[in-house]
């Protein structure tokens, strides 16, 4: 399960508007409890992927470690990525499969010229993506 607060989705709803038409991504900041992912803070990164900004994304390694570093220092730990699919429904590509990490949260935003749609998280399980709920 992921927790993230409202407050939190909602900024996250105004990263990928103010990003779209392109992929917007950045990192989920949290704690683990069990099987369980709180999130308590979110951050942009830069996307690095230039060529294919509208259906790729590739953190900047920059962004990672520097919310790597507030992460530890503030006693948390990265727990997941969000990243946005314009004009695409909020599931994983078969490219987000192969960069994903086990044990970490993927959460995917849809965002159209109308604005946000659907807001879905996945995690690993095996080689494939499995949907986990969120809760506010
Ligand atoms: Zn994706």
């Amino acid at each position: 399960m992921l927790h993230l607060p409202q407050t939190l989705g909602e900024s996250l709803n105004a990263f990928v508007r103010q990003g779209y038409p392109r992929e917007t991504c950045g990192l989920l900041l949290g704690v683990r409890l069990g099987d369980e992912h709180v999130v308590s803070r979110v951050r942009r990164a830069h996307n690095v992927n230039i060529e294919r900004a509208e259906d790729r994304y590739e953190l900047d390694p920059d962004d990672f470690l520097s919310a790597d570093r507030e992460a530890r220092a503030a006693g948390l730990d990265i727990v997941g990525i969000w990243h946005s699919h314009p004009d695409h429904p909020a599931r994983p590509s078969a490219t987000d499969r192969d960069g994903a990490w086990p044990g970490w949260s993927y959460l995917i935003i849809s965002v159209g010229r109308e604005g946000v749609g659907e807001i879905r998280s996945w995690r690993l399980n095996g080689g494939d993506f499995e949907e986990e709920e969120i809760r506010t």
